[in-house]
């Protein structure tokens, strides 16, 4: 064991502190990260807010983390120190069942172990990306390319296969329509990935001002949620539909506009239980679907797509003592377009 900075709250409304925490020595199998940036997801503050109602303080969060290896065990074989890598949603999962297998770990047929806010193999209750460094075994570290800054990536790791995963899954490519509903942490990397996988992808936001950035990331439209005509504009056009808006929405409204066989994706989660018309499903077939983050595997090909097609996320950098305040802004999506942390100035405090 060996402890390292970071940063953690104790309650839902307690600020972050500076804290010292334990991180296990570094296994056979395990990598050392010197993390240098972790990106703040809107997970990160509802569950240090206690908004899910299992949330075990001290809590530190962060699951967008980049960084480089600084040591590894006798039998790594994938990574070497100096080599740039990232951790995303996961830690850990059994490694045996079907699932894991198939690289759908996050599925893990015996529950997957989440990078922050779970028990992990040793028992204890797993502290995130917020932190100077982590111990993290090498079948779920990903290597960043070289093409993306590695504080451009670190929202990659949960933000970008958020949205990767589905666009793959439901087909998104050359002749499908997309629509992304938020233009955010999530929805801004997810307009890039569509656009360069061929799909044509329009944006629903709920105002303007963040229009050049769409088109300029991919969008062929970008629509006011608020306004009605957009539902008779596009009733029945689109072949998928991506919700990354973690707040209630018209569901009726927003499935009336799916294709016949269409579906619409729930990645945001509501703070409250959803209802809807069942007729907006039996009209043309539609879906109403879920999803977790990618495997491992599907990240890393994640990671590759965006270095090659130039995608990344863009972050405002902040130091580890301005949490506080960005989580606020996080919460009322004020924000271009994801917070992501400076861990060299976890030194102080
Ligand atoms: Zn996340
Ligand atoms: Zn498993």
């Amino acid at each position: 064991m060996f402890t390292v900075n970071a940063r953690a709250t104790t309650g839902p409304t307690e600020p972050f502190r500076a804290l010292r925490i334990e991180r296990r020595d570094t296994g056979p199998t395990d990598v050392l990260i010197d993390i240098a940036y972790s990106g703040i997801c809107h997970t990160d503050v509802s569950r240090a807010r206690g908004e899910f109602g299992t949330t075990m303080y001290p809590i530190v969060p962060g699951h967008e983390i980049a960084g480089i290896v600084s040591a590894v065990g006798s039998e790594v074989t994938r990574f070497a120190v100096g080599d740039r890598v990232g951790v995303g949603c996961l830690v850990d999962s059994c490694r045996e069942c079907e699932l894991c297998r198939a690289g759908l770990e996050p599925y893990c047929l015996r529950g997957h172990v989440r990078t922050y806010n779970s028990i992990g193999r040793d028992g204890e209750n797993t502290l995130g990306g917020y932190s100077e460094k982590i111990v993290v075994d090498e079948s779920y570290v990903v290597g960043i390319p070289d093409a993306i800054p590695l504080q451009n990536a670190a929202p990659l790791l949960c933000a970008g296969i958020t949205l990767y995963s589905p666009l793959r899954h439901w087909h998104a490519g050359p002749g499908k329509k997309v629509a992304i509903l938020g233009f955010g942490g999530l929805g801004h990397v997810g307009v890039a990935i569509s656009a360069a996988l061929g799909a044509h992808t329009t944006v629903f936001e709920l105002t303007m001002d963040k229009q050049a950035d769409a088109l300029k990331r991919g969008a062929e439209h970008y629509r006011l949620s608020t306004d009605p005509a957009v539902f008779t504009e596009f009733a029945g056009a689109f072949d998928l539909i991506l919700s990354t808006v973690p707040a209630q929405i018209d569901y009726d409204a927003f499935l009336s506009l799916l294709a016949l066989d269409g579906t619409m994706v729930m990645l945001g989660v509501p703070k409250q239980p959803i209802t809807l018309d069942v007729f907006s499903l039996l009209h043309n077939r539609r879906s109403l679907a879920g999803t977790l983050v990618g495997g491992i595997a599907e990240t890393q090909e994640m990671l590759d797509f965006c270095a090659e097609r130039g995608i990344s996320a863009e972050v405002e950098i902040i130091g580890a003592d301005e949490i506080d305040n960005a989580y606020d802004r996080v919460a009322s999506g004020d924000v271009r377009y994801r917070f992501v942390i400076d861990i060299r100035t976890m030194t102080k405090g």
